[in-house]
């Protein structure tokens, strides 16, 4: 059954629906976090596809990370299904390469060219400086700016001579494309009229270049995003391409979304008070949407070291779950609702740097918690998988992708094969997609949101999720903020660690711990660690203390509201 409009914007407050209506024209949506900026893109997509009627296939949505466009897409298609298929939801290196695909000759590929990964770059700059540590050199070179220019031009001459491009490239050969083209500039400009971008606040100059080309000033562009949760300048996005959006798109209308649906007050009001020294959005309002009744403070637990940390979080978890020790701390007696509804699935514990996992991990396995890691390991790097697709080239030329795989796979290669399903099957027939995802990075996937497993990733890998309840270990000077042992602060690095912060504690709904630990093993060895400077901006009225395993306070009176 079709899904009405009035059912598409109903799931939206005034505000929200206000952005989504903006449908002609540049527009900026500037909203912290939790306030529905995804949900807001999400329905504005499928408000134009119905009540505007817009062709889906001129429709564009680029996201950050793969697994938010396969979300995206997994939501449009539940909205419109009859017109999911045909709108193109993309990271901007997925449309790099569709650009490639469709014009590889006048790039100088063939069509079937291949993405380089770094054994291949490696390989190709063994060939020109006939010495492997001076190739490994000029590698790490050559993605930063400025490079040998003279090396640069053989290595994309001898990458081109292979039809291969590199992983930068996907985004920078298109836009010299389109720059050097104005045929083809017009060609994706006619065909992609309506263009959103989530987490535009972390686009970097390539990317920027892009959207410059495909957007024309008074073209139908949507940029969606945060400032303050800019975190991606070491890789090269730049905030102020968000912020000067109003000079880039002159009659660009701006909306403000002030309602957060996520968080409780208490956790909103410290994260507010955590990122207000240094943020980028001056006066901006956010408040708590939604009810509750009795919202719990920010736990704030101090450990001895990392592995008292780790204990602190398996007990935690397994006592608001209702383990039999749980004691409300108003009452002090047994709870009957120790569980408060809560399963596995909605734990995550956040962390600075991967290396912090393991002593989660270790204390988890011991207490019972059953967990899920999200990896970021490649795909392309585990054994035979690199075999297998080299080999789905020449293997079957028809059939599904899992298909032709179980052709091409020598047959002890079992655990290659169970990597590589998931994805598989997610391409359906569509072969070229599969080794295009592989080339781009595709992680091992095994992280299922639906699984009712504790989640542990990353603050960067956190980026636009929530769960009910998140920890947020290691808030300690030095690791967040991150900072080299011996190394000397710096203003910009430390802004962007506090906004990681920010982003950390904004994912949490119900509950939110963080914690530090007085020392922990760094670089091989014991070290004591300061607690982060951002504790001390969080007001004593929002936090609590807590010694042990223990929920935090829950107050039935909201507090000041923002
Ligand atoms: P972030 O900055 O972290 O990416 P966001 O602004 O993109 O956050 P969403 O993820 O879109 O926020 O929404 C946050 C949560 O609030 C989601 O669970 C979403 O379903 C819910 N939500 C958003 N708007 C509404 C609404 N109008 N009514 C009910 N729930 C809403
Ligand atoms: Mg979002």
């Amino acid at each position: 059954a079709r899904v009405s409009d009035s059912t598409l914007l109903g799931g939206l407050d005034a505000d929200q629906r206000a952005a989504a209506e903006l449908t002609d024209g540049p527009s900026l949506i500037i909203a912290g976090p939790g306030t529905g900026k995804t949900r807001t893109l999400t329905h504005k997509i499928a408000h134009l596809v119905t009540a505007c009627g817009v062709p889906a296939q001129q429709c564009l949505a680029i996201t950050f990370t793969r697994r938010a466009a396969e979300e995206m897409a997994e939501r449009l298609g539940a909205l419109v299904p009859e017109h999911a298929a045909k709108l193109t939801i993309a990271t901007f290196h997925s449309l790099g390469v569709r650009i490639l695909r469709e014009h590889h000759a006048l790039v100088g590929l063939t069509s079937r060219f291949c993405i380089a990964d770094e054994a291949a770059q490696l390989a190709v700059l063994t060939e020109l400086l006939e010495d492997e540590k001076a190739a490994k050199r000029a590698l790490s070179e050559l993605s930063a700016l400025p490079a040998d220019a003279e090396l640069a031009d053989r290595y994309t001459k001898a990458l081109r001579a292979k039809d291969l491009v590199d992983f930068d490239e996907l985004i920078a050969l298109p836009v010299r494309l389109l720059e050097s083209s104005p045929e083809v500039a017009t060609l994706y400009r006619e065909r992609f009229q309506w263009i959103s971008v989530d987490e535009y606040q972390d686009v970097d100059e390539t990317q920027y270049r892009l959207l410059r080309l495909l957007a024309p000033e008074n073209g139908n562009l949507t940029a969606i995003g945060d400032p303050d949760q800019a975190i991606y300048r070491f890789r090269g996005a730049d905030v102020g391409f968000f912020l000067r959006f109003q000079q880039d798109y002159p009659g660009a209308r701006t909306v403000q979304l002030t309602r957060n649906y996520r968080s409780g007050p208490h956790i909103l009001a410290g994260a507010v008070q955590a990122i207000t020294p240094t943020t980028l959005v001056p006066g901006r309002e956010l408040t708590p949407a939604g009810h509750h009744p009795e919202p719990a403070l920010i736990g704030l637990h101090h450990a001895t070291d990392e592995h008292g940390e780790a204990a602190f979080v398996a007990r935690t978890i397994d006592q608001l779950l209702g383990g039999s020790s749980f004691h409300s701390l108003d009452s002090g007696r047994v709870t009957g609702d120790g569980s408060q509804g809560l399963g596995f699935a909605d734990f995550a514990v956040l962390y600075r740097t991967d290396a912090q996992a393991k002593a989660i991990m270790e204390a988890l396995t011991r207490a019972g918690v059953p967990f899920q890691k999200r990896s970021h390991d490649r795909l392309a790097d585990r054994p035979g998988v690199r075999e297998i697709v080299r080999e789905l080239h020449f293997e079957g030329t028809s059939g599904s992708v899992i298909e032709r795989i179980h052709q091409a796979a020598t047959p002890e290669a079992h655990a290659a094969i169970d990597l590589l399903a998931p994805l598989a099957r997610r391409c359906g027939d569509d072969i070229e997609r599969f080794r295009t995802e592989i080339a781009l990075g595709a992680e091992v996937d095994t992280w299922d949101p639906k699984a009712d497993l504790v989640t542990l990733l990353t603050l960067h890998a956190a980026k636009g999720l929530e769960f009910p309840v998140v920890f947020m270990v290691g808030c300690e000077d030095g690791l967040l903020p991150m900072r080299w042992p011996g190394a000397e602060p710096d203003q910009e690095e430390e802004n962007e660690e506090r906004r990681l912060f920010f982003v950390g504690m904004t994912r949490a709904q119900r509950h939110l711990y963080l914690s530090h630990a007085a020392q922990r093993v760094r670089q091989g060895s014991s070290r004591p660690m300061p607690p982060s400077p951002f504790l001390s901006d969080l007001d004593s009225d929002v936090v609590e203390r807590i010694g042990d395993a223990q929920p935090p306070r829950r107050k039935a009176t909201q507090l000041r509201l923002l």
